[in-house]
């Protein structure tokens, strides 16, 4: 569907443009912080009057969300505050306007008092919440989140506008569609900008609610807007190019070999290259895993699409800051902060976490944990895994960390209690979990005093080199089962395995492997 912002500057101009308009288009939208003159009442009693179909959005953008316009400067109406313009769209909405459009920037309090005003009348008119970003087009998992805030009011739909600075942000904004159709959320997405004019056309293909366009060349409201014409003729051409049928693939064509790669810095030490090549053997795969010490974490991600690399693993440092580099990433690894396995789907690139699995696997091996409660110790990377595969089992977490700040924020993050070091004899759990490095090959240390693990059935360490770590040792001179930093290693790898092949692996195998490099060193 295409709608055609009304952005004429003077009231005569603006109702021409709306007989125009309604002639063209499925939708307008009266861009009232750019119509200098005349009612909003007149604008939509005339739009009204040139068509019986046109639905009919007002809009007053923010000064600071509003694109330079075609040919347009903003109205002396961009000066209302806050309270002007809830006032404006409540007449839009006393008028029967379909739709009214108020940014997430308004905040909660003006959101909720326009819903409030559109349900007491009758609740016909539908609310758009939109973000506007002129400058550029944020990460992905950024974009996610600016979604869920304006998701969150339950609006009829959610527009999300960015500035492309590159072809790629057009990938971003697109991503958001199918993100938000799983959610059941109509969504507009788009990215404006001389670079933006794919995410234009594909994102009504995607199913974007609708698009926006102009009546003629320099009647835009926004950057990189095409005409009405232009996209009609772009449609017609992608409908009817869809009918080609695709080229035949050729049965002598041999499998490509599958390879996977290991993202790290330092990857030297790392076990996974002969953890995976083992399974990958086994499995009957042909391709290799390899690892890769990153310097340059873009580039690295250019080379994997450009090598068409199935599948990558990521490490520390690269866990979070990979997530902006990918295409998607999944609701597991978006909650829990970070991602530790890639898969490359015909170049589309998706995050996952398999941390999480990796530890409750493991510890579903040793012991229940729906209603235990579990001491977390560290707050990085794994720490948020653990916590949020405990309370996903149902499980209570409770988190003890060196930085308390970091501690509190992964406590209040995850809704569970946070304890400092010096208080971690006063807890009562059933099982204590090491996320530090501390006591990581070739230290020989605990993070916590020996004297402190009386109070638990079961201890488990995160490491896994050594096997036995000396907080394992220590946990097992005071009679507590322990529960080894191996098995979540070869559990987490594992899954990778399922994710990137569809197929069971080896984990017998995997183990015995590690298994037997590990007893090697010791
Ligand atoms: P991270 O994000 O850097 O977090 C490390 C945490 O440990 C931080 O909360 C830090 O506390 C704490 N810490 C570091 N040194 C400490 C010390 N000397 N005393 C007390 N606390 C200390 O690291 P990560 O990615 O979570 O990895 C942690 C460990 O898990 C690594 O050894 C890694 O190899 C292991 N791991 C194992 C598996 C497996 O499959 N077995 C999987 C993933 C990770 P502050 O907040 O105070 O800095």
């Amino acid at each position: 569907m295409i709608c055609i912002p009304i952005t004429a500057g003077t009231k005569k101009e603006a109702l021409h443009a709306i007989e125009r308009s309604c002639r063209l288009a499925d939708f307008i939208e009266l861009r009232m912080d750019l119509i200098n003159g005349g009612r909003l009442e007149e604008f939509i009693s005339a739009a009204r009057g040139d068509s019986d179909s046109i639905k009919i959005i007002v809009t007053c953008r923010k000064k600071e969300e509003a694109a330079p316009a075609g040919g347009t400067v903003l109205a002396k109406s961009t000066a209302r505050n806050t309270e002007e313009k809830i006032a404006l769209l409540k007449e839009a909405i006393v008028l029967g306007a379909d739709f009214v459009d108020i940014e997430l920037a308004e905040g909660q309090a003006a959101i909720k008092e326009l819903q409030a005003f559109c349900a007491k009348h009758g609740g016909k008119t539908k609310i758009i919440i939109s973000y506007h970003n002129l400058k550029e087009t944020p990460a992905l998992t950024e974009l996610k989140q600016i979604f869920h805030q304006c998701a969150k009011f339950k609006p009829s739909i959610v527009k999300m506008v960015t500035t492309a600075k590159t072809i790629e942000d057009n990938l971003i904004t697109l991503n958001l569609i199918s993100y938000a159709q799983k959610r059941s959320q109509e969504i507009i997405s788009l990215c404006m900008g001389d670079k933006g004019g794919i995410s234009r056309i594909a994102a009504p293909l995607m199913g974007s609610y609708l698009s926006f366009a102009a009546v003629e060349r320099g009647g835009h409201s926004a950057p990189g807007q095409f005409t009405v014409g232009e996209m009609k003729r772009i449609n017609e051409l992608l409908r009817s190019s869809r009918t080609v049928p695709e080229a035949p693939v050729l049965s002598a064509q041999r499998p490509q070999p599958q390879n996977y790669i290991l993202l790290g810095n330092p990857v030297g030490q790392s076990l996974s290259p002969l953890m995976h090549n083992a399974a990958l053997k086994k499995m009957g795969i042909e391709g290799t895993y390899s690892a890769f010490c990153v310097q340059d974490l873009r580039g690295a991600i250019q080379g994997m699409r450009a090598m068409n690399i199935c599948g990558a693993s990521v490490t520390i440092p690269f866990k979070v800051a990979i997530m902006e580099y990918l295409d998607d990433v999944d609701d597991d690894a978006l909650k829990i902060g970070a991602v530790n396995t890639i898969i490359n789907h015909h170049g589309r690139l998706t995050g996952h976490n398999t941390d999480w699995l990796g530890l409750t696997v493991t510890i579903r091996e040793a012991m229940p944990i729906k209603n235990k409660t579990f001491v977390i110790v560290g707050a990085g990377g794994t720490a948020r895994a653990a916590v949020y595969g405990i309370i996903k089992e149902g499980g209570l977490p409770v988190v003890v960390n060196r930085t308390p700040e970091k501690g509190k924020v992964l406590a209040d993050e995850f809704n569970c209690p946070f304890y400092s070091f010096s208080e971690i004899g006063n807890i009562k759990a059933d099982c204590l979990i090491n996320t530090t490095p501390v006591g990581m090959y070739p230290k020989d240390k605990s993070p916590v005093k020996a004297g402190v693990l009386e109070a638990y059935k079961y201890v488990m360490d995160v490491i896994y080199n050594p096997l036995k770590t000396k907080l394992l040792k220590d946990a097992q001179k005071r009679g507590c089962g322990i529960i080894s930093g191996l098995d979540m290693f070869v559990n987490q790898g594992s899954e990778q395995l399922r994710l990137w092949t569809g197929v069971e692996p080896p984990r017998a195998l995997m183990k015995k492997t590690i298994l037997e490099r590990l007893t090697q060193v010791e």
